[in-house]
This record gives structure tokens, sequence and C-alpha cells, in this order.
């Protein structure tokens, strides 16, 4: 070790120490969330006495939700939604609004475009390939919850129009995300409206108001809908535990909440509803899954507005309830880890970028540097070494219409199409050889002349340097020794960046990556100051979930009922689709089948 690295070994220890204490001060505090609330549990007891009491409790003020609760209220129902945060939407208030219902939807024929629930259903549990890549993303989907969503995806659209959700006048198309696989366009898109976005805290530009899509449209349409059929709202009310007669049998009774520390019993006449919105925020359950997903994956998209923390699952798991589609959590297809769009901050998802002004930007500290061209930086592991092409891509996904001769069902994808899995996200995943299951934090790195060919301003509030994912120095060495955050296992040895930015440098003179093709390198790393900035992936969304029938009744380990019990929603598996039209849907499901029930 030479004496350089000696003298900041010594310093960065102190550093590493001191860092170390400040970030899990934060995490004390509670500004940085990491950890889930909700983990396994005993079966509880029925409570003797009860707090409140409805038809039907809703757990879950979101996409899922606010249509189980106002379908299940309009049929007759009193209605209980609880909440667990300080304000409705859950990640569908946060999402881009685009709706892929089908089937054959007063859209659709206005747009002159044919559908049918079968045609959907076909689309939908095509065993073949829809991705370009070779990945068959609907063959291990569950067909009777997809006849299910076929023959309710255009009612639930129309009812959704009903109830006040404002779709941009165009015609149905394909580009939002979901066309994949779909061999008629199916998407639509729900005006951002007048409401404050949740990102900004402000109404969008009124001249784009009907034009934008976003799902802040959605969610506060339907929560004026749900007002007004006399959905009782209890925000801040988070679920804890759903009753059953016994621990394992019978009927569900209704659940327990925590409300600012205060623990309600809220009785269920005819059933309960879980619209939780799935767990990627719950290290320990997303790590049955995908055993690499620990800790440091902590950039979920949808955070801090609200959690995904697994609670509805466990709750349901801990009375018998089983688990279900889970392939669909793990393949490489879809968005269910993303590559970041956003460096320097902890919330990096590339659709949503929080900024001051909202009302969990307390939460999220910083808006981050957006990457418009990654020929800008390096990104590089915690041991201070490239792993991949930076210009390469997460999994394959949202592609409709790649697939060049695609024919439904047809073996000649699977003939045509050579696979050819993306990488990138694997190799930011793959960690340091040091025992660990996660891959550690991923860094990008660059240079003052990055820095201006990108416009970015690297200071507070666009980047987080208080919770360390952000920092500066005006040598590499000292760049690398200053790398001490909360993530960060082991030190990045200044040696080993100094090494890797000299070989890149060389790599951009000869206009060649000999390590990892990076498509002719342009830019060297030479100019302070230098710039580390987290960019670890992101974990997007929950495509597995318990096991719900057609009618979203969950199910235990021996397909019966657990009767009373209902689930759509992220918090449900069988379907990998990604989220809104099949949360609202199974929502529209569960309501009207919940409302049916006989009360207890
Ligand atoms: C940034 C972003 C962009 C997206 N864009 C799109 C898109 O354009 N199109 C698309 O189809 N999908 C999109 N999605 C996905 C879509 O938003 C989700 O799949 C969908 O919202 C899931 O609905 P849900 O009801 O399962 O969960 P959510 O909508 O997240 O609702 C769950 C609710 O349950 C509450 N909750 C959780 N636990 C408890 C508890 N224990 N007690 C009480 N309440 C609890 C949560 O706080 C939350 O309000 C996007 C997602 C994100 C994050």
């Amino acid at each position: 070790m030479s004496e350089e690295e000696k003298r900041n070994n010594k310093i960065s220890r102190r550093q590493f120490l001191k860092r170390a204490a400040g970030a899990s001060a934060v995490a004390a505090a509670g500004t940085l969330i990491t950890e889930s609330r909700a983990s396994a549990q005993a079966p509880p007891d029925a409570p003797a006495r009860w707090d409140k009491e409805a038809d039907v409790v809703v757990i879950g003020a979101g996409c899922t939700g606010f249509p189980a609760a106002i379908v299940a209220q309009e049929a007759g129902s009193k209605v209980i939604l609880v909440e667990a945060e300080p304000d409705i939407g859950g990640h569908a208030i946060t999402s881009g609004g685009n709706v892929p219902l089908g089937g054959g939807t007063s859209a659709q024929r206005k747009s002159g475009i044919e559908d049918s629930p079968d045609l959907l259903f076909k689309d939908l549990t095509d065993w073949s390939i829809v991705q370009p890549n070779g990945f068959p993303d609907y063959r291990y989907n569950d067909r009777e919850i997809i006849r299910a969503f076929a023959d309710n995806s255009a009612p639930t659209y129309e009812w959704l129009v009903a109830h006040g959700v404002i779709f941009i006048d165009q015609p149905v198309d394909t580009r939002g995300g979901n066309g994949v696989g779909n061999s008629v366009p199916r998407e639509m898109h729900t005006a951002v409206m007048n409401w404050p976005m949740v990102q900004t805290g402000k109404p969008a530009d009124p001249t784009v108001q009907a034009t934008t899509s976003s799902g802040n449209g959605l969610m506060r349409s339907l929560e004026v809908a749900a007002k007004k059929a006399g959905v009782e709202i209890l925000l801040e009310h988070r679920m804890t535990s759903i009753y059953r007669q016994t621990p394992n049998s019978g009927r569900v009774l209704g659940i327990a909440v925590d409300n600012r520390g205060a623990r309600l019993n809220i009785r269920a006449k005819k059933a309960v509803i879980i619209g939780t919105g799935g767990f990627t925020g719950n290290v320990n359950f997303r790590c049955m899954f995908d055993p690499r997903l620990t800790e440091e994956y902590c950039g979920l998209s949808g955070m801090p507005w609200s959690d995904q923390d697994a609670s509805g699952e466990i709750a349901a798991m801990t009375i018998g309830a089983s688990l279900w589609g889970l392939y669909n959590q793990t393949g490489e297809f879809g968005t269910h880890i993303t590559k970041p769009g956003l460096i320097g901050c902890q919330y990096n998802y590339r659709n949503l970028q929080w900024v001051p002004g909202s009302r969990v930007f307390n939460l999220a500290r910083a808006s981050g540097l957006r990457v418009s061209d990654w020929q800008n930086v390096i990104l590089v592991n915690m041991l201070g070494q490239r792993f991949y092409d930076e210009t390469g891509d997460q999994f394959t996904a949202n592609n409709a219409g790649d697939v060049k001769r695609y024919v439904h069902g047809n073996y000649l994808n699977v003939v045509n199409i050579k696979y050819d899995p993306r990488n990138f996200i694997n190799a930011a995943l793959a960690g340091i050889g040091d025992g660990h299951n996660g891959g550690g934090p991923i860094w990008a790195i660059f240079d003052a002349d990055a820095v201006a060919r990108q416009k970015w301003r690297p200071t507070p509030p666009n980047v987080d340097i208080d919770a360390g994912f952000f920092f500066t120095a005006n040598t590499l060495s000292e760049l690398a020794t200053k790398i001490v955050m909360k993530y960060q296992r082991s030190r990045m040895p200044a040696r080993n960046l100094e090494e890797t930015v000299d070989k890149y440098n060389k790599f951009v003179v000869a206009g060649n990556d000999l390590d990892f093709g990076k498509p002719a390198p342009r830019y060297k790393i030479a100019k302070p100051p230098f710039y580390a900035a987290w960019a670890t992936p992101v974990i997007h969304d929950a495509r597995a979930g318990l096991r719900i029938n057609a009618k979203c009744q969950v199910q235990d380990m021996n397909a019966q009922v657990i009767p009373g019990l209902y689930c759509g929603g992220e918090s449900a598996g069988g379907f990998s689709q990604h989220g809104l039209a099949r949360a609202a849907c199974q929502g529209y499901i569960a309501g009207k089948n919940a409302a049916a029930e006989r009360v207890i």
C-alpha cells in the first residue's frame, strides 16, 4: 500500500464512522426509508371488541382500492377504506396514467379498432415469444385470472369514465408501456387535470392539463367519486393484521389498524379487500423472489409517496393465503427492475422526479440529475470497477410492434427470434465476490466537462449530499476515499478508481471499449472536480403476489377460497402486466363480488 493510500485509509476510516453514523441518524429520524414496516407475525386472535364496522373493508386507497370501494358502496354495502399514508393515491397517483384496458371499449370503437374479450384473452396468454429478446411475457399468466380481466376490461373502462375519470381525447394507441403482445391498440391515457401533482405540489400548466398523461387525474377523480358515493376514507390508518374466525380456518372477520400509534379493530361484516400494492419495499419479502435484491436497492419507484411493504401479502399469508405466479417476478422481461434515469439521489426511477414543493420532498431529499446520454458517465461498482457498457439497457419491455412478423401463439415467433438477453441489470446486481447477495451501490463517475455538457447543477436540492448519495472531490483518489454511506459495505480503493478512469480514457482515445464494448466511448473523464453519483438499479413493480381466482377471492395453499378475503392489483399474483389496468379491473371485480357476500 502506498503512503497516499495509507493516508487516505486513515482519513476515510474516520469519515466512514462519521458518515455511517450520520446515515443511521437520518434513518432513525425516519427520513431514509429503507426498512419495511411489515414483518412476519403470528396469526392474531379475533378481538373481543370492535371499534368500527362496515360491510366491506378495503385496504389501500390506490388503483385497486378506490374502484373496489366505490363499486361495493354503490352496490349497497357500507364501505370503509383504510389508507396507511396521510394522502390517497398510492403508486397510481405517481404513475404515467397509461391504461391498457381493451376488449372492445367505446374508445377503441371510436378509434375504429376492433377488439373483443376473446382477442384480449388470447393476446395475454400467448405461450410464444412476444419480446424482441426472445422472452415470453405471457406464458406464465394464470388463464383464469386473465379470462376475468379480458371479460371485465371494457366494463372497467366504461365504469371509470362514468365515475369522472378523464381520458385524453385522442385515438387509442400502444405508446404507454403496455403494448407488448397486444395485437390491437389498447392504451388510453388519463389526463393530469388541475389537481396539484404529487411530484411538484403544483397543478400542471393549464394549457396541458387535458393532454398530459398522469395518474394524478385518475386518482383524484376516483377520490371525488368515492366521497360522493359515501365511502368512509380513513387516512393514516395502516392495516397491521387480518382477523379470521380461527387463525387458519373460517371466514375473515375484519382487520386491525394502526392510527398514529393507536390500535383499532375494524369489523367487516361481508368482506375485506386487499389493495395494498405489492412488496418491492420489503427486503426480506422481495428476496424470496430474488436474493440479489438486498437493502441497497432503496431507490424504489413510487416511493416515498407510499410504501410497498408487503403488509397485505404478509397479513393474508399469516391466515393461510398462498402466493401465485412467481415466475412473473423473476423473468427477465418487463420493468420490475429498471436502470435509473436520475443519479445522485435515492429515488431515481426514470419517470418520477421529486421537486421541492412536493409534500414528500423532505423524504425524497433530492431531485437527482437526469442522464440524457450515458456517454457522459462511467458506471462503477463498490470497488470502483466498471462492469458493463453504460449505454446498455434494462430488460426489454414496452415494445409494441417491435417483434417483426409477430403472429399470435405461432411457433414461428420462437424460430424467428434469437434468444438475446439484456444483461445490464444482471451485471449491476452481480456483486463484488464478497459473499453478499446484493451487487452493492453503483456509482456514476464523471467530471466537470460532463456537468457542462449535460447542463447539470450538481448541488442540493438536485443531489443528496447529506445522506451520502452524492460526492465531489478534486482528485479521483480523494473521490474514492470520500464514498462512505450506509450501503457502501466495502471501501472503494482509490487506486482502482484511478486505474478504471485511466483505462477508460485510453478507450476514448482509441475509440474502442475493449472491456465492455461501449459503442465508441466519447468523452474522457479528466477535468476536476470529479463526481460520484448514486446510480443503483431501481425496483419498480411487483408482478407476483397472493393467489386469487376469477372473482379475486384469495386462496390458500390447498386452492381453497379464504371466505371473505379478496385481493387485486400488485398484491395479487398470476398476471404479468405493468399496473393500472389490472389493478383497476381487479378492484372492480373484487368490489362487485365482496358486495354480493352475505352479512355475517
Ligand atoms: C412512477 C410510476 C409510474 C407508473 N406508470 C404506470 C403507467 O403509466 N401505466 C400503468 O399501467 N402502470 C403504471 N405504474 C404502475 C401502477 O401505478 C401500479 O401498478 C398500480 O398503482 C398498482 O395499484 P395497487 O392498487 O396495487 O397499488 P397502489 O396504487 O400503490 O395503492 C396501494 C395503496 O395501499 C396503501 N397501503 C399499503 N399498505 C397498506 C396498509 N398496510 N394499510 C393501509 N394502506 C396500505 C398504499 O399506501 C397505497 O396508497 C407506475 C408506477 C409508478 C411507481
